[in-house]
């Protein structure tokens, strides 16, 4: 059997590292936003390259967190991609502002620019762009955009810990960075975690306190926030990790372009890479008219394959009255052609090798 990511494989690797490093966290009981969060928070925002990194209790909460602090509520708009994972779109829900759902590049799968260019007027507020599979955004593009306009730019990183552009991190260009610690992730502890980054003091202020019941100083409340911290434990995790996270980012990418060198001569078309960004391989996702029987034949040699997504957001049941009749043309298509492929960190060339050969059988 070869599953989409295989979760034990690297707590076996790592745990003689991080099992000691429990029994002494449990040991010293500060169990709420205690010391291994603290350290945690700085080794991420040293990684990362910001000056603010804060953690929350999941990916969603950070987006929802990065969204109030930027003062996003009932009246505004915020420009996303209608093809990524629920949670996007849910966190903008949360704060009532009003989803417009853009088209995406039909290569990267991320954001097209010209189409979120067109969304934009008086009352949007923020653009939410996800670094979908590990591979950046046209950040840099939007960036200058959100500038132009005055709009907050926000990230959702949940898949692209450690992916670069220009050098520079995914999460250290919006406002904000929201990254997820969900165990199928890049960078992933042992049940739910979240991160928030960002450079500027004030909305760091604003995001700790809201994690933490709207409190800047204890047991007085300023405004309602949330119960949404790393839990102490997955922040012992995640310090054990982090160190190898560089590490993993490359096998995978290796995996990667093992997949690529195969596949190139089929009527397949595989994963996008430009010279300005380095993709980091959450997903190795492929397009193909034989998607049905590419998962058959995997699915008889006892192979995982995964459809991410396999419906656009503007076409699921909570949003499909909002945005009635809207026609998103890339992002129905890919929907229609987009096919996963194991990978994780400890996918052995022999695994790819078998792989490669089952779907080869179909060309
Ligand atoms: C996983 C994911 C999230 C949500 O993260 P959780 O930690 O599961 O709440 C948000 N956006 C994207 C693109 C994701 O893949």
């Amino acid at each position: 059997m070869i599953p989409m990511v295989d979760v034990r494989q690297q707590q076996q690797l790592l745990k003689s590292e991080i099992e000691p490093k429990i029994l002494a966290a449990l040991d010293n009981s500060q169990f709420i936003l205690g010391p291994n969060v603290t350290a945690f928070e700085q080794e991420a925002a040293d990684y990362l390259g910001v000056k603010h990194a804060i953690g929350v209790a999941n990916g969603t909460d950070a987006l929802h967190l990065a969204l109030l602090a930027a003062g996003v509520g009932g009246n505004d708009e915020v420009i996303t991609t209608a093809f990524t994972f629920i949670a996007t779109a849910e966190a903008i829900s949360y704060t009532g502002a009003k989803i417009r759902f853009a088209d995406i590049d039909n290569k990267t799968f991320n954001l097209d620019l010209a189409a979120v260019e067109r969304l934009i007027n008086p009352k949007t507020k923020a653009i939410l762009a996800v670094h979908l599979f590990g591979q950046p955004a046209a950040i840099i593009a939007l960036k200058a955009l959100c500038d132009k306009h005055n709009i907050v730019l926000i990230e959702d990183c949940a898949q692209s810990f450690g992916a670069t552009v220009e050098g520079l991190q995914t999460g250290s260009f919006g406002l904000a960075g929201c990254f997820s610690f969900f165990p199928s992730k890049n960078l992933s502890c042992y049940g739910d975690g979240g991160l928030l980054t960002t450079d500027d003091d004030d909305f760091a202020a604003d995001v700790k306190s809201l994690r933490n019941h709207g409190s800047k100083i204890r047991y007085q409340h300023h405004k309602i926030g949330y119960n949404s911290r790393l839990d102490e434990l997955q922040a012992v995790v995640l310090r054990v990790k982090l160190k190898h996270l560089d590490g993993f980012n490359k096998n995978r990418q290796k995996a990667a372009h093992n997949y690529s060198t195969s596949l190139k001569n089929l009527d397949i078309i595989t994963p996008f890479e430009d010279q300005i960004g380095s993709h980091i391989y959450h997903q190795y996702t492929i397009l193909s008219d034989k998607r049905d029987e590419i998962i058959e034949a995997l699915s008889k040699n006892n192979i995982a394959s995964a459809i991410y997504y396999p419906i656009p957001l503007h076409q699921q049941e909570v949003y499909r009255e909002q945005t009635r009749n809207l026609s998103l043309p890339i992002a129905e298509d890919v929907s229609k052609k987009c096919l996963s492929l194991p990978i994780f960190p400890e996918l052995t060339d022999a695994q790819i090798e078998q792989i490669i050969t089952t779907i080869k059988t179909l060309y």
